[in-house]
């Protein structure tokens, strides 16, 4: 079992989920919630959340990136498969069809979200959080991945230090974005209001926290980096 520590400080919880400095989170209704605060509500995503991983998103990549959203899921989980698994930014959990792992967590910030992931994975412990501000301790997972989720962060490599963070030295990382190359990159980011980042900006985060690149496969805007932790 992974502990979780306090988002704020990274000091352990007791079993009420209470800090020693009195920071205090709560399980409810079978969600460990560390986000203590509503976010702003991405009023679409919102509403698609039924249809999210069903017609949404294999629509939208079909559309935009010309390629199966399955396959690309199940070629990140793979690559990442770990028996400690985490996935950031998991909105209904659809990776976890295709890892094979014991210990595993989905982090959101959609309660609606995590409402799906638990009734339909309920193997996967839902984990409500700040993909900034991960509540678990350094090198607890083997395998992490986040599937364009980052791109969306107001601080992307705040993100990314929190998963090289958690990955012990060794495990494997499957990070997807949304770049800023080309035209379809320029409708989504205008639909999404997203100022996007250029992928050496990636490959130069991704380095710089001792995620290696081992490979990257790119669909129209969309790129996926495969990392292990040096
Ligand atoms: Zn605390």
């Amino acid at each position: 079992m992974v502990n979780f520590v306090c988002p704020l400080d990274r000091l352990p919880l007791d079993k009420d989920l209470k800090c020693p400095r009195n920071h205090q989170f709560k399980f409810d209704d079978g969600v460990y919630d560390f986000l203590g605060y509503e976010p702003k509500n991405n009023d679409v995503l919102e509403k698609v959340a039924p249809l999210y991983e069903g017609v949404w998103a294999p629509l939208g990549f079909l559309i935009t990136g010309r390629s199966s959203y399955s396959k690309m899921l199940k070629d990140a989980a793979h690559y990442a498969n770990a028996r400690e698994f985490l996935d950031v930014g998991t909105g209904p959990g659809k990776i976890f069809d295709y890892v094979d792992c014991r210990e595993c967590y989905g982090l959101d910030i959609s309660r609606k979200f995590l409402k799906i992931l638990k009734a339909k994975r309920p193997n996967v412990i839902s984990v409500r959080g700040d993909a900034k501000a991960l509540p678990f301790p350094d090198e607890s997972f083997s395998g992490v991945s986040s599937i364009f989720v980052i791109h969306m962060l107001d601080e992307p490599s705040k993100a990314l230090s929190e998963i090289s963070r958690v990955l012990r030295r060794g495990g494997k990382c499957s990070i997807g974005v949304l770049t800023s190359r080309g035209s379809v990159a320029n409708l989504l980011s205008k639909w999404w209001k997203l100022e996007l980042k250029a992928e050496s900006f990636y490959i130069g985060s991704l380095e710089n926290l001792n995620l290696r690149i081992y490979g990257s496969s790119h669909m129209g805007p969309w790129t996926i980096f495969k990392c292990q932790k040096q």
